[in-house]
């Protein structure tokens, strides 16, 4: 007699862990999407497996260059001169496949693509754009944007240090920037210096390698975006050529106009980065079994994962406003500023919710959670910092300037 066999319960199919709630990418064009997922694929197939390891080492993965490179993006946003173009929704898209997968290789890529690439294409003049935007285009050349300076972050509109003085169709610099993103291997330095004569801020395209006085230390022991090498630049009688001053640019008002692109940027690569810390938690709740449950279906989990995925939604939808008002030239700093904040405090509240989730685990750098939570840290002060964002917006709707 056969015995009675106790019917066995399949467990229910669970959702894939989808940051997109709101369907954002399907609104794309063809054209778009296709990028989109051209990047999501290399980032997933490609940095995913090996950036953990990179991390730890704080070391940059020169491996996948040629990757970054096949994908053809560099210049992203900006018209001719070999650049990708595809308007600033598709850059700030670009910017958040990246960030979802790992934070310090849309920062790698934002210093270069947006930050230098930029400040040649807004400040330069026609000649000076045809020689430098075309090999940094195709990621021959690599870029960094040196304005920080060990005694002056915030304070850099008025309080730069770094000098320059012309004498004939020669300029000599002086001084130290620190902080900067790829600088201790890249090739071009965008440097941001103080004309002695005018006190006015100038940009100068510096070549790293072959500058007499020009010498970078790696900045070491970082706790955040490890695999972005940042440098300390020192720069004793660099002599520049006033070919390679950027022709355009008469003072930091110039500075101040690539910054309010690159900080339109930095708020797409924080909400990827909430997106990549989500998902990694949400698929940890799905599996994670305690009092025989999986954590997912407690009421206290499940509402940490409303309000990241909220943070998240809301971040996107105000970056998708935002690309429609870049794209029709009205997009003001305090635009910029706003999503800047808004977009780094809501990821950095969202990876701690993360991180949380995670248990002991989410300190493990082998959960990937743990790389979210401490990369969100320099997306929240970067590009500057959260109080920064918040005056600028300040200014801009009480008419009043709380900056000294
Ligand atoms: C990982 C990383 C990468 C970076 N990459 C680059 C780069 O590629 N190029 C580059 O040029 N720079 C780079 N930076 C520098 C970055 O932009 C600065 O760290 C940032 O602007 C803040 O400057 P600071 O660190 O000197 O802080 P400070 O200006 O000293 O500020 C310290 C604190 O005081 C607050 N504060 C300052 N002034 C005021 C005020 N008036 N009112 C209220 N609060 C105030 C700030 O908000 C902050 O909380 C990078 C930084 C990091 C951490």
């Amino acid at each position: 007699m056969a015995t009675p066999t106790k019917e066995i319960k399949k467990p229910a199919e669970l959702p894939v862990p989808n940051s997109d709630f709101y369907g954002l990418v399907e609104t794309l064009p063809a054209e778009d999407l296709a990028v989109v997922k051209q990047v999501r694929t290399f980032m997933e197939t490609k940095v995913a497996p090996i950036i953990t390891k990179y991390w730890i080492e704080d070391a940059f993965p020169f491996e996948l260059l040629p990757g970054l490179k096949e994908l053809n993006i560099g210049g992203v946003g900006l018209e001719g001169y070999g650049c990708k173009g595809g308007g600033g929704l598709l850059a700030g898209l670009v910017a958040m496949e990246m960030g979802r997968v790992d934070a310090s290789i849309s920062t790698f890529f934002g210093v270069h693509s947006g930050l230098a690439m930029s400040s040649i294409y807004y400040g330069g003049s026609e000649e000076q754009k045809q020689k430098w935007l075309p090999p940094m285009a195709r990621m021959e050349k690599i870029g960094c944007f040196g304005l920080t300076e060990p005694l002056v972050g915030s304070g850099a509109s008025g309080g730069l240090t770094t000098t320059a003085k012309r004498e004939g169709d020669t300029w000599t610099i002086n001084g130290q920037k620190k902080w900067i993103g790829n600088s201790p291997w890249c090739d071009i330095s965008i440097i941001w210096a103080r004309d002695l004569a005018d006190n006015q801020v100038k940009g100068f395209i510096v070549e790293n390698k072959t500058t007499p006085g020009f010498k970078v230390e790696k900045i070491q022991n970082k706790i955040a975006l490890k695999v972005v090498q940042n440098g300390l630049i020192t720069m004793e009688n660099c002599r520049i050529l006033e070919e390679n001053r950027l022709q355009v640019d008469t003072s930091f008002r110039d500075t101040a106009k690539v910054l309010r692109g690159t900080r339109y940027f930095v708020g797409w690569e924080a909400t990827g980065c909430a997106m990549g810390a989500y998902e990694n938690a949400l698929k940890y709740a799905q599996e994670r079994l305690q009092f025989g449950k999986p954590i997912g279906s407690f009421q206290l989990i499940q509402d940490l994962l409303s309000r990241m995925l909220a943070n998240i939604t809301a971040a996107q939808c105000l970056l998708v406003r935002l690309a429609q008002l870049e794209a029709e030239g009205k997009m003001t700093d305090a635009h910029a500023a706003l999503s800047k904040a808004f977009c780094t405090s809501k990821c950095r509240e969202s990876v701690a919710w993360a991180r949380e989730i995670c248990g002991g685990n989410g300190i493990a750098a082998d959960y990937s959670v743990g790389r979210f939570f401490a990369d969100s840290e320099a997306l929240y002060t970067y590009e500057g910092t959260f109080q920064m964002q918040n005056m600028i917006v300040g200014k801009a709707v009480t008419g009043l300037s709380a900056f000294l």
